[in-house]
């Protein structure tokens, strides 16, 4: 077999996992059996520039970075739907089409996913254009971003049309939003509120390798195009389903708004079950025919009414209000219920926010509140029941002092929350800050969880995470449930944990924004602990990525002489402060700020070789040439369309010698 044929090989194998894997949720071969056929395929690429296929399934992980999203006007434009809210307006509605076509009327039901809208071009079976609703007229495009969720094929099988567009909702299941929210809160960062901000906002990031690691899904419900053959609605959605896109298979047919509202209330009761939102139904009429004759108003069509379901709430009493204190030292107010019940689940709990939310909602304790669930961890109370309001009732007066350390908060400019600033000693914040010290991506300390952690605490064995270093076994015993066996493990593991490199020990410093992505950059960039707490606000923001609120918290933490004095103690228990002598051989920061496209094959360097060259030089490696790339690395077969792309942009091609000179290692 020709290398050609092993890479389309390995493209059609592994295109046809992802499909059985994200359309239809029935994967064949293990996810590391996948990694690996990903990883030949890669290399594979890598090696033989000349088969590089913009739809190959390794395009998927993103790195394509986009500035300002290029303006699409929508071939049709795409328009909203009217609304109905009972049996009265779904007959109101079929008594009016019904005056406007001759002939029986069909319905299709589907499910009204709550996300951001999507068209889609394909030619000639590949996506050629993902843009965003926009204003109906025009939208985004958001390609390169589209890409990366899984469940948008980038090339489709069976009979498609060379030509055509298809609509759907990308939607964040609640599995997945509800991880990215336990991530951001161990981060210090605010949790996102819903799922459908969440993914219309991942749409417009900038970076596509940050989207890649959302979990988003795109479901498709119609197409357009000329001659496709498509007489139905049904069709449409049977059809898409066979050409490899993702189509819930709840759709039914109704011959009549009985049927409809047969369908509306099964789901009414079951959209709980499904994995992302839903806020309804839309009922469509089915035959194609009968559409076009309906047409459209001024801003929906004729031919569709969604049914928004009722959202479910119930009412209940707020017995009080309480302040959580977290590993940052933000303030979460969580309302404490009268218990109710509430689709399927008692509800005790629901979160208000932050101070101005209370002071919007104006909840007052002893009011009955209106409590609704979406599929987020935590119920939301969405209002009052002022009728039930009682008269001796006065506004809630936000606290003034942090509720554990008795610190008069404080709220910085532009942000919702307020903050305990009694960083090294409030209890839930040393706590919260150790037990991320601890955790399994930062200094990952076998033999010591959570609980131990507030225990030591509590005794007052540790203040901060350098007296772990000078914990014994004597002391250690006597703790609850703590045997001989597992406090030799805890004592050995935080010995063990000298060797974590030190991108990860800034990380577990738990500096507020620093997660593991800006930890590694900073300590890319300055190498050591000590050239880090020595940079300016000035210094930090130059450094690529790191913008004014980073900057600010890392300048924030060294300049408290008692972080400086816990670092200092690390440093002495031999904890990794800088980069070791291994990892800074040949590293310098001479390509900084340099976004660089690889492309061809080279005499004394294999690509990879070459790329980490690149960025053990502070340089980026992209892989498409754009506006912003700096410049191109050129080896033997470069391609001809990116050397025309290169030429049309004027960014400079390089060989790999005048390369390896820029960077002196030649
Ligand atoms: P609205 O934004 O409330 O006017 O509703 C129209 C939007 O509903 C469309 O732009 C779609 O993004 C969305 N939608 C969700 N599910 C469907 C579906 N099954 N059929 C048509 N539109 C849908
Ligand atoms: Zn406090």
């Amino acid at each position: 077999m020709s290398i050609e044929q092993k890479i389309n090989q390995l493209r059609d194998e592994l295109r046809a996992h992802n499909y059985n894997y994200y359309v239809l949720d029935a994967p064949t071969i293990s996810d590391y059996e996948f990694d690996i056929k990903l990883k030949e395929l890669q290399a594979l690429e890598d090696e033989h520039p000349e088969f590089y296929d913009a739809n190959s399934p390794t395009q998927r992980v993103g790195g394509e970075v986009t500035k300002n999203f290029e303006t699409v006007v929508h071939e049709n434009r795409m328009y909203s739907l009217d609304n109905s809210y009972s049996k009265e307006d779904l007959q109101d509605w079929e008594t009016r089409i019904k005056k406007l076509v001759d002939g029986a009327i069909q319905y299709t039901c589907e499910l009204k996913y709550d996300g951001a809208s999507m068209s889609l071009t394909y030619e000639n079976g590949m996506l050629v254009r993902a843009v965003t609703r926009g204003d109906g007229f025009q939208g985004d495009n958001v390609t390169a971003n589209v890409k990366t969720i899984k469940s948008v094929p980038l090339q489709l099988k069976g009979d498609y049309p060379p030509k055509f567009e298809i609509r759907g909702e990308i939607v964040l299941p609640f599995e997945g939003f509800n991880k990215m929210n336990e991530e951001r809160i161990a981060n210090g960062e605010e949790a996102y509120r819903n799922p459908r901000n969440t993914a219309s906002g991942s749409l417009k990031l900038q970076n596509s390798a940050e989207v890649a690691k959302r979990p988003l899904e795109c479901l498709l419900y119609s197409i357009k195009g000329e001659n496709l053959g498509i007489t139905t609605q049904f069709e449409n959605l049977e059809k898409a389903r066979a050409w490899g896109f993702k189509v819930p298979d709840v759709a039914k047919l109704a011959n009549s708004i009985e049927d409809v509202l047969e369908f509306v209330a099964y789901w009414d009761e079951h959209r709980h079950d499904l994995p992302y939102e839903t806020d309804g139904v839309v009922v469509k009429v089915n035959d194609l025919q009968q559409q076009e004759e309906l047409g459209y108003t001024a801003k929906a069509p004729r031919w569709a009414m969604a049914y928004k379901f009722k959202a479910e709430q119930v009412s209940t009493r707020l017995n009080s209000i309480s302040y959580q204190v977290g590993r940052t030292g933000a303030i979460t107010p969580v309302a404490n219920l009268e218990p109710v019940d509430l689709a399927g689940t008692t509800v005790k709990r629901a979160s208000l926010h932050n101070a101005d939310q209370i002071e919007k909602l104006d909840v007052r304790i002893g009011d009955t509140v209106y409590v609704e669930k979406g599929g987020e961890i935590i119920p939301k109370i969405l209002g009052v029941d002022l009728s039930k309001r009682p008269q001796t009732s006065e506004p809630t007066i936000y606290i003034e002092h942090c509720p554990e350390c008795g610190t008069t908060l404080i709220r910085k400019e532009g942000e919702a929350q307020h903050y305990c600033p009694n960083y090294n000693g409030c209890n839930p914040q040393i706590i919260g800050r150790i037990q991320h010290y601890i955790s399994r991506k930062a200094m990952d300390i076998e033999g010591l969880g959570g609980e131990t952690v507030a225990l030591l605490v509590n005794e007052g064995l540790i203040k901060n995470y350098s007296d772990l270093y000078e914990l014994t076994k004597e002391q250690v015993i006597p703790l609850e449930r703590m045997a001989e066996k597992s406090a030799d493990n805890l004592i050995e593991g935080i010995a063990q944990s000298v060797n974590i490199p030190f991108e990860r020990v800034l990380y577990a410093l738990g500096i507020r924004y620093v997660g593991e992505t800006v930890a590694k950059k900073l300590a890319k960039h300055y190498k050591s602990i000590d050239a880090i707490s020595n940079a300016t606000e000035e210094d930090l923001v130059n450094v690529d990525e790191i913008g004014t609120k980073i900057a600010e918290s890392v300048a924030d933490f060294f300049s408290s002489e008692e972080n400086n004095g816990i670092v200092e103690r690390l440093k002495q228990f031999g904890v990794q402060l800088e980069i070791s002598a291994e990892q800074l051989e040949g590293q310098t920061n001479i390509l900084e700020g340099q976004s660089i496209v690889v492309s061809g094959v080279f005499e004394s360097v294999s690509r990879n070789e070459l790329k980490k060259l690149i960025e053990d030089n502070g340089g980026k490696v992209s892989s498409s040439i754009s506006s912003k790339t700096s410049f191109i690395v050129a080896g033997d077969n470069m391609g001809p369309s990116k050397k025309q792309k290169a030429e049309n942009l004027n960014i400079d091609i390089v060989s790999e010698y005048q390369f390896l000179q820029k960077i002196k290692l030649f």
